[in-house]
Formats: structure tokens, C-alpha cells, sequence
């Protein structure tokens, strides 16, 4: 097994592409190491992309945020202008493991680890994300729900690796929230969880809203006819009802020992209603 420690983005690809064997990606470690200590897998390469410059650094430009590949959860909790302007997606970081796992993962590890149940990517998929591509063939954006394919296994070719997430600047009176649903009160996988985000006009009405759950299908669903149920009110109990009616409907969940179909089912409408309320709230909608 080779390891090494590039300083420059052309560097790690020329590597991953020209390496004949099997290669991994070690930002956090919090899932390869893991996997590779279980037996799971054994790369032939790993490439640690944490030295290469400015990939640990949170940007705040005019057109937004663009934060790291390398920026682990806790330095996301830190940032004061990410917090005022996604706090959803922040909120989420926040909730993956515990202090110290914060304090080494990241949300592109948690991206493109790609199981059903991490807990950043519904709130990235609402917040619109998207994901800063460098490869062989150059750099190229995609929403961030067009990486994870199904479990394990993500759209990324050879060679390829993420740079950074992207997060638009804030609209004036917009919000974002995420909850999951887990049997204790932390260090836990969701069963269930939902991200929503919205903006609305100068009464309060919502204008434009993405909903997202996760843990209830192979890769997370954006359930565009939740956000329809919320587009052109007010938070009302009917709109309020007709989401959770949507997002319970738009599950496809597996029945396991930590949860059943049923339980999932209504898990979701309820965290999506929940969700939505704290989004609205955020956004100052009254
Ligand atoms: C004790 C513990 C508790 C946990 N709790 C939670 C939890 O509550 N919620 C949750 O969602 N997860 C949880 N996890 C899983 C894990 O911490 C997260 O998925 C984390 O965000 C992974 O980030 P990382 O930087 O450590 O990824 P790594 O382990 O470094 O990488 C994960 C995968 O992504 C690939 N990768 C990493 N960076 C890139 C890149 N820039 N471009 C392309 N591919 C890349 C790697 O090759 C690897 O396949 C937990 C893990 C542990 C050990």
C-alpha cells in the first residue's frame, strides 16, 4: 500500500489516474479507516488531499460560500458567516459523530461515503449544493445529489476528486433547517431525516422551497411536490399537512431492526413538518 501526501489538486489526480491498482481518497479518514481497519477494503493507494492548498479553507465571496474539501464538520461549526447563512447545512455537519469525530470528518467524505443515511447530504440537496469537480478532463460542477448513485457508490470517474461545496449567497428572508430522527440522543445513524430550505416574499409567503429526506431510499430524495405543497403560502396547518402527506408518500424506505416501513413512513412527514417550521422561522416568517 502506497500513501502520499500531495500539495497540489494536479498532483493528487495525475496520481489517482495513473494509479493502476485500486486507490482512495483520505480526507477525515472517520469512514475509510474504518472500513479499511474492518477488513472491508484495501487500497493500493491512498491519497491524503488535506496538504493541498486552500483546500481546508472556508471562502466567502459575493456569489457565496465555497467551503474545502478538507474543512472538517467542527471548523464549519465555527464559521459565523456559514452559521447566519445555512444554518441547516451547519446544523447537520454538527450532528455527525461526536466532537471528536467532528474535529477530523468532512462533508465530501460524508457525501461520497454515499450511504442513504449521512446526515449532511439532505441538507446540502435542499440548501441547492453543488459539488466542484477536479479530474483528468478539468473541473466541472454538479448538484451535489448527483453524486451518491446508491449505497457505496457515487458518479465520480477515475481520477476524479471534489474540491470544494458551493452554497449560493443568501436571498434576503431565507432559511434552512435538518432533523433526524435516531434512537438515542447522539452517535447514531438516522433512520429517518429531512432538510428544507426556503425563501419567502415580503407577507411571509413562501417563494421558493427544496425538501430533501434522507435514510429512506438507496440515495437522498428531493421531493419536489413537497416543496409545491409549501410554494405560494404561508406556513399554514394546510400546508404544513400536505407536506407531511407528501414526504410520508415519497419514502421508500427498507423495513430493518432499527425501523419499520410504516414507522419511517410517518417519521419523515412528521421531521419534514418540523423541519419546514424551524426553516420558516429562520427565514422570519411569522
Ligand atoms: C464514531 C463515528 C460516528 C459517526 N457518526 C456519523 C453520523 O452521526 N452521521 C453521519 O452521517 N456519519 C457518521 N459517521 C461517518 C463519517 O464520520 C462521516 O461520513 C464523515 O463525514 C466522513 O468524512 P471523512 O472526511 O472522515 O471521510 P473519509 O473517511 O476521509 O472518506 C470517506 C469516503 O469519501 C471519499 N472522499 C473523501 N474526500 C473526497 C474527495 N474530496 N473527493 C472524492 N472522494 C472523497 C473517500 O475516498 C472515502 O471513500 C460516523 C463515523 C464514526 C467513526
Amino acid at each position: 500500500m502506497r500513501y502520499i501526501r500531495p500539495l497540489s489538486m494536479e498532483d493528487a489526480v495525475g496520481q489517482l489516474a495513473g494509479s493502476p491498482g485500486t486507490a482512495a481518497i483520505l480526507a477525515g479518514g472517520s469512514d475509510l479507516l474504518v472500513r479499511m481497519k474492518g477488513g472491508f477494503i484495501e487500497p493500493d493507494l491512498i491519497v491524503d488531499i488535506k496538504a493541498i492548498d486552500g483546500l481546508g479553507e472556508i471562502r466567502d465571496t459575493a456569489e457565496g460560500f465555497s467551503i474545502g474539501a478538507a474543512v472538517s464538520c467542527a471548523l464549519m461549526g465555527e464559521s459565523a458567516a456559514l452559521n447566519r447563512e445555512w444554518p441547516g447545512v451547519v446544523e447537520a455537519a454538527k450532528l455527525i459523530g461526536s466532537k471528536q469525530v467532528q474535529g477530523r470528518c468532512t462533508i465530501v467524505g460524508n457525501l461520497c461515503n454515499a450511504s442513504p443515511a449521512a446526515d449532511s447530504v439532505p441538507a446540502l440537496v435542499a440548501a441547492g449544493a453543488r459539488a466542484l469537480i477536479v479530474g483528468p478532463g478539468g473541473r466541472r460542477t454538479v448538484a451535489v445529489e448527483a453524486v451518491p448513485t446508491g449505497p457505496g457508490k457515487t458518479s465520480l470517474a477515475k481520477g476524479e476528486i471534489i474540491e470544494a461545496i458551493l452554497l449560493d449567497r443568501r436571498a434576503p428572508r431565507s432559511g434552512d433547517a435538518y432533523l433526524r430522527f435516531i434512537p438515542r440522543t447522539e452517535m447514531d445513524i438516522a433512520v429517518v431525516s429531512a432538510g428544507v430550505n426556503l425563501t419567502l416574499d415580503e407577507q411571509g409567503v413562501v417563494k421558493s422551497a427544496r425538501v430533501a429526506l434522507g435514510a429512506v431510499a438507496p440515495t437522498v430524495l428531493l421531493v419536489e411536490e413537497a416543496a409545491e405543497a409549501l410554494i405560494g403560502r404561508k406556513l399554514d396547518e394546510a400546508a404544513l399537512e400536505r407536506l407531511a402527506k407528501v414526504c410520508s408518500g415519497a419514502c421508500r424506505p427498507i423495513d430493518d431492526k432499527r425501523g419499520t416501513v410504516e414507522f419511517r413512513r410517518k417519521v419523515a412527514g412528521v421531521l419534514a413538518r418540523r423541519a419546514a417550521t424551524t426553516a420558516y422561522a429562520r427565514a422570519g416568517g411569522k
